[in-house]
Protein backbone atom coordinates (compact mmCIF):
# COMPACT_ATOMS: atom_id res chain seq x y z
CA UNK A 1 0.00 0.00 0.00
CA UNK A 2 1.01 3.63 -0.67
CA UNK A 3 1.40 5.77 2.28
CA UNK A 4 -1.70 7.88 2.75
CA UNK A 5 -1.95 11.42 1.86
CA UNK A 6 -3.79 13.81 3.49
CA UNK A 7 -3.76 16.71 1.37
CA UNK A 8 -5.29 14.02 -1.30
CA UNK A 9 -8.34 13.13 1.01
CA UNK A 10 -6.91 9.30 0.50
CA UNK A 11 -8.76 7.35 2.93
CA UNK A 12 -8.89 3.72 1.52
CA UNK A 13 -11.70 1.48 1.63
CA UNK A 14 -11.06 -2.18 3.50
CA UNK A 15 -14.50 -3.47 4.00
CA UNK A 16 -15.34 -5.69 1.30
CA UNK A 17 -19.24 -5.91 2.13
CA UNK A 18 -19.35 -1.97 2.02
CA UNK A 19 -17.37 -2.52 -1.31
CA UNK A 20 -19.45 -4.98 -3.03
CA UNK A 21 -23.11 -2.47 -1.67
CA UNK A 22 -21.63 0.37 -3.50
CA UNK A 23 -21.27 -1.84 -6.97
CA UNK A 24 -24.59 -3.08 -6.43
CA UNK A 25 -25.93 0.08 -5.85
CA UNK A 26 -24.29 1.14 -9.06
CA UNK A 27 -25.21 -2.29 -10.68
CA UNK A 28 -22.60 -1.86 -13.90
CA UNK A 29 -23.66 -3.29 -16.84
CA UNK A 30 -21.34 -4.91 -19.54
CA UNK A 31 -20.39 -2.33 -22.80
CA UNK A 32 -21.57 1.02 -20.75
CA UNK A 33 -19.38 4.10 -19.47
CA UNK A 34 -18.54 3.95 -15.98
CA UNK A 35 -16.07 6.92 -14.86
CA UNK A 36 -14.58 6.49 -11.73
CA UNK A 37 -13.07 9.56 -9.51
CA UNK A 38 -10.45 8.72 -7.41
CA UNK A 39 -9.86 4.94 -8.32
CA UNK A 40 -6.69 4.72 -5.52
CA UNK A 41 -5.44 1.20 -5.21
CA UNK A 42 -7.99 -0.06 -7.40
CA UNK A 43 -10.88 -1.47 -4.48
CA UNK A 44 -13.39 -0.67 -6.35
CA UNK A 45 -12.01 -0.73 -9.83
CA UNK A 46 -11.65 -4.29 -10.17
CA UNK A 47 -15.47 -5.28 -9.94
CA UNK A 48 -16.38 -2.77 -12.12
CA UNK A 49 -13.20 -4.21 -14.25
CA UNK A 50 -14.81 -7.63 -13.50
CA UNK A 51 -18.60 -6.01 -14.72
CA UNK A 52 -17.43 -5.84 -18.37
CA UNK A 53 -18.14 -2.16 -18.66
CA UNK A 54 -16.03 0.45 -19.75
CA UNK A 55 -14.51 1.88 -17.07
CA UNK A 56 -12.42 5.56 -17.27
CA UNK A 57 -10.53 6.10 -13.65
CA UNK A 58 -9.54 9.31 -12.82
CA UNK A 59 -6.90 9.59 -10.69
CA UNK A 60 -4.97 12.85 -9.39
CA UNK A 61 -1.78 10.96 -7.17
CA UNK A 62 0.75 10.64 -9.85
CA UNK A 63 2.41 8.07 -7.56
CA UNK A 64 -0.80 5.31 -7.95
CA UNK A 65 -2.30 6.27 -11.38
CA UNK A 66 0.56 4.58 -13.57
CA UNK A 67 0.32 1.81 -10.39
CA UNK A 68 -3.24 0.82 -11.65
CA UNK A 69 -2.42 1.47 -14.90
CA UNK A 70 0.72 -0.98 -15.24
CA UNK A 71 -1.32 -3.66 -13.29
CA UNK A 72 -4.27 -3.92 -15.42
CA UNK A 73 -2.80 -3.26 -18.83
CA UNK A 74 -4.10 -6.57 -19.86
CA UNK A 75 -7.71 -5.47 -19.45
CA UNK A 76 -8.80 -3.23 -22.43
CA UNK A 77 -12.10 -1.95 -20.73
CA UNK A 78 -10.01 0.28 -18.08
CA UNK A 79 -8.41 3.48 -18.86
CA UNK A 80 -6.65 5.12 -16.50
CA UNK A 81 -5.77 9.26 -16.46
CA UNK A 82 -3.68 11.08 -13.86
CA UNK A 83 -5.84 14.21 -13.36
CA UNK A 84 -7.79 16.50 -11.46
CA UNK A 85 -11.55 15.45 -11.70
CA UNK A 86 -12.07 19.08 -11.30
CA UNK A 87 -10.46 19.74 -14.74
CA UNK A 88 -11.96 17.23 -16.69
CA UNK A 89 -14.20 17.74 -19.54
CA UNK A 90 -15.72 14.15 -20.43
CA UNK A 91 -16.31 14.98 -23.96
CA UNK A 92 -12.41 15.19 -24.18
CA UNK A 93 -12.58 11.14 -23.30
CA UNK A 94 -15.50 10.69 -26.12
CA UNK A 95 -17.66 10.25 -23.78
CA UNK A 96 -21.45 10.72 -24.18
CA UNK A 97 -23.58 8.83 -21.33
CA UNK A 98 -22.07 7.81 -18.24
CA UNK A 99 -22.75 6.61 -14.97
CA UNK A 100 -20.26 8.15 -12.51
CA UNK A 101 -18.61 6.63 -9.15
CA UNK A 102 -15.91 7.07 -6.61
CA UNK A 103 -15.30 7.33 -2.81
CA UNK A 104 -14.68 10.99 -3.15
CA UNK A 105 -11.73 12.73 -1.66
CA UNK A 106 -13.47 14.95 0.96
CA UNK A 107 -11.77 18.05 1.18
CA UNK A 108 -13.20 18.66 -2.09
CA UNK A 109 -16.61 17.12 -2.10
CA UNK A 110 -18.74 19.99 -2.82
CA UNK A 111 -16.76 21.60 -6.14
CA UNK A 112 -17.55 17.82 -7.37
CA UNK A 113 -20.97 18.11 -6.50
CA UNK A 114 -20.99 21.24 -8.70
CA UNK A 115 -19.26 19.04 -11.75
CA UNK A 116 -21.76 16.58 -11.38
CA UNK A 117 -23.93 19.47 -11.53
CA UNK A 118 -22.16 20.99 -14.57
CA UNK A 119 -22.14 17.41 -16.79
CA UNK A 120 -25.72 16.30 -15.46
CA UNK A 121 -26.63 16.05 -18.77
CA UNK A 122 -24.19 13.16 -19.73
CA UNK A 123 -24.56 11.37 -16.51
CA UNK A 124 -26.91 9.16 -15.83
CA UNK A 125 -26.67 7.53 -12.32
CA UNK A 126 -24.02 8.37 -9.57
CA UNK A 127 -22.90 6.08 -6.94
CA UNK A 128 -20.57 8.49 -4.20
CA UNK A 129 -19.25 7.98 -1.23
CA UNK A 130 -18.98 11.38 0.87
CA UNK A 131 -19.00 12.39 4.33
CA UNK A 132 -22.01 11.97 5.97
CA UNK A 133 -22.94 15.80 7.39
CA UNK A 134 -22.84 16.05 3.30
CA UNK A 135 -24.86 13.15 2.08
CA UNK A 136 -27.95 13.97 4.76
CA UNK A 137 -28.16 17.18 3.16
CA UNK A 138 -28.58 15.54 -0.55
CA UNK A 139 -30.98 13.21 0.93
CA UNK A 140 -33.46 16.04 2.77
CA UNK A 141 -36.74 16.54 1.70
CA UNK A 142 -37.88 18.84 5.21
CA UNK A 143 -36.03 20.41 7.31
CA UNK A 144 -32.83 22.20 8.59
CA UNK A 145 -30.43 19.83 6.69
CA UNK A 146 -32.02 21.34 3.53
CA UNK A 147 -29.40 23.51 2.18
CA UNK A 148 -28.64 25.08 -1.42
CA UNK A 149 -26.90 21.43 -2.58
CA UNK A 150 -30.64 19.77 -1.79
CA UNK A 151 -32.29 21.60 -3.78
CA UNK A 152 -29.54 22.22 -6.65
CA UNK A 153 -29.23 18.56 -7.44
CA UNK A 154 -33.24 17.80 -7.01
CA UNK A 155 -33.27 19.52 -10.45
CA UNK A 156 -31.57 17.21 -12.02
CA UNK A 157 -31.63 14.14 -9.91
CA UNK A 158 -33.75 11.86 -7.68
CA UNK A 159 -31.22 10.59 -4.53
CA UNK A 160 -31.38 8.26 -1.90
CA UNK A 161 -29.02 7.11 0.99
CA UNK A 162 -27.09 3.41 0.22
CA UNK A 163 -25.85 2.79 3.74
CA UNK A 164 -24.22 4.91 6.24
CA UNK A 165 -20.04 3.41 6.66
CA UNK A 166 -18.20 4.31 9.91
CA UNK A 167 -14.32 5.18 10.05
CA UNK A 168 -12.96 1.93 10.59
CA UNK A 169 -14.18 0.16 7.46
CA UNK A 170 -11.29 2.60 5.93
CA UNK A 171 -7.11 3.15 6.27
CA UNK A 172 -6.55 5.32 7.84
CA UNK A 173 -9.98 6.00 9.18
CA UNK A 174 -11.28 9.52 8.58
CA UNK A 175 -12.22 11.77 11.35
CA UNK A 176 -16.00 11.51 10.37
CA UNK A 177 -18.29 9.29 9.47
CA UNK A 178 -19.36 8.46 5.99
CA UNK A 179 -22.40 7.66 3.51
CA UNK A 180 -23.33 6.01 0.36
CA UNK A 181 -25.48 8.16 -1.65
CA UNK A 182 -26.86 7.37 -5.02
CA UNK A 183 -28.30 9.68 -7.64
CA UNK A 184 -30.11 8.80 -10.28
CA UNK A 185 -31.18 11.36 -13.54
CA UNK A 186 -34.53 11.99 -13.64
CA UNK A 187 -37.13 13.34 -16.50
CA UNK A 188 -38.81 15.82 -14.69
CA UNK A 189 -37.52 19.33 -16.54
CA UNK A 190 -38.43 22.62 -14.76
CA UNK A 191 -38.91 26.30 -15.70
CA UNK A 192 -35.25 27.27 -15.25
CA UNK A 193 -34.63 29.89 -17.95
CA UNK A 194 -30.90 30.54 -16.81
CA UNK A 195 -29.63 28.19 -14.30
CA UNK A 196 -26.54 29.81 -13.37
CA UNK A 197 -28.70 32.80 -12.20
CA UNK A 198 -31.29 30.41 -10.37
CA UNK A 199 -28.32 28.70 -9.14
CA UNK A 200 -26.85 31.87 -7.44
CA UNK A 201 -30.58 32.80 -6.61
CA UNK A 202 -30.79 29.61 -4.35
CA UNK A 203 -27.33 30.00 -2.64
CA UNK A 204 -28.72 33.79 -1.90
CA UNK A 205 -31.36 32.50 -0.29
CA UNK A 206 -29.82 29.76 2.12
CA UNK A 207 -26.88 32.72 2.82
CA UNK A 208 -27.34 33.40 6.11
CA UNK A 209 -28.88 29.92 7.87
CA UNK A 210 -30.15 31.10 10.96
CA UNK A 211 -32.37 34.32 8.86
CA UNK A 212 -35.61 34.47 7.33
CA UNK A 213 -35.75 34.17 3.38
CA UNK A 214 -37.04 38.07 3.79
CA UNK A 215 -33.87 38.97 5.35
CA UNK A 216 -31.22 36.81 2.84
CA UNK A 217 -33.19 37.74 0.32
CA UNK A 218 -33.44 41.94 1.03
CA UNK A 219 -29.68 41.90 2.01
CA UNK A 220 -28.91 40.25 -1.54
CA UNK A 221 -31.38 42.12 -3.98
CA UNK A 222 -32.11 45.72 -4.70
CA UNK A 223 -35.57 46.06 -3.88
CA UNK A 224 -37.31 47.30 -0.85
CA UNK A 225 -38.45 45.11 2.19
CA UNK A 226 -41.79 45.40 1.92
CA UNK A 227 -41.61 44.54 -2.03
CA UNK A 228 -39.37 41.39 -1.39
CA UNK A 229 -41.73 40.81 1.56
CA UNK A 230 -44.89 40.99 -0.65
CA UNK A 231 -43.46 38.46 -3.12
CA UNK A 232 -43.00 36.12 -0.57
CA UNK A 233 -46.43 36.27 1.46
CA UNK A 234 -48.18 36.02 -2.46
CA UNK A 235 -46.19 32.79 -2.94
CA UNK A 236 -45.46 31.47 0.01
CA UNK A 237 -48.71 32.29 2.11
CA UNK A 238 -46.80 33.74 4.67
CA UNK A 239 -43.82 36.05 4.98
CA UNK A 240 -41.58 34.75 7.78
CA UNK A 241 -40.46 31.75 6.06
CA UNK A 242 -36.87 30.16 6.01
CA UNK A 243 -35.15 29.16 2.88
CA UNK A 244 -35.30 25.49 4.34
CA UNK A 245 -38.85 25.00 4.06
CA UNK A 246 -39.44 25.77 0.71
CA UNK A 247 -39.62 23.70 -2.00
CA UNK A 248 -37.85 23.63 -5.87
CA UNK A 249 -41.20 24.96 -7.30
CA UNK A 250 -41.23 27.73 -5.05
CA UNK A 251 -38.12 28.67 -5.05
CA UNK A 252 -38.53 28.67 -9.47
CA UNK A 253 -41.84 30.95 -8.52
CA UNK A 254 -39.74 33.31 -6.11
CA UNK A 255 -36.66 33.91 -8.72
CA UNK A 256 -39.36 34.66 -11.40
CA UNK A 257 -40.78 37.11 -9.46
CA UNK A 258 -37.71 38.39 -8.12
CA UNK A 259 -35.77 38.65 -11.36
CA UNK A 260 -39.04 40.83 -13.27
CA UNK A 261 -38.57 42.91 -10.83
CA UNK A 262 -34.79 44.16 -11.12
N1 LIG B 1 -11.31 4.70 -4.41
C1 LIG B 1 -10.27 4.44 -3.43
C2 LIG B 1 -9.64 5.73 -2.91
C3 LIG B 1 -10.55 6.69 -2.20
S1 LIG B 1 -9.68 8.02 -1.46
C4 LIG B 1 -10.83 3.62 -2.31
O1 LIG B 1 -12.04 3.52 -2.18
O2 LIG B 1 -10.05 3.04 -1.56
C5 LIG B 1 -9.88 9.33 -2.65
C6 LIG B 1 -9.09 9.14 -3.91
O3 LIG B 1 -9.26 10.30 -4.74
C7 LIG B 1 -7.58 9.02 -3.72
O4 LIG B 1 -7.08 7.98 -4.51
C8 LIG B 1 -7.02 10.37 -4.19
O5 LIG B 1 -5.70 10.32 -4.66
C9 LIG B 1 -8.01 10.71 -5.27
N2 LIG B 1 -8.10 12.16 -5.58
C10 LIG B 1 -7.93 13.20 -4.72
N3 LIG B 1 -8.16 14.37 -5.35
C11 LIG B 1 -8.47 14.06 -6.64
C12 LIG B 1 -8.80 14.84 -7.78
N4 LIG B 1 -8.87 16.18 -7.71
N5 LIG B 1 -9.06 14.21 -8.96
C13 LIG B 1 -9.00 12.85 -9.03
N6 LIG B 1 -8.70 12.06 -7.97
C14 LIG B 1 -8.44 12.65 -6.80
Amino acid sequence: MVRPKKSLGQHFLTDPLIISDIIDALDPKPGESILEIGPGEGVLTIPLINSGANIIAIELDRRLAPMLEAEFKKRENLKVFEADILAVDPAEFGLEKFALIGNLPYNITSPILGWLLKYNSLITRAVLMMQKEVAIRIVATKGKARSSITVLISIFYDCKLECDVPPESFTPPPKVDSAVVRFDRHRRTYDIEDYDRFEKFVRLCFAGKRKTLLNNLNSAYPLTRDEILEIIKNICGEGQIRAEQIDLETFILLSKEIFARL
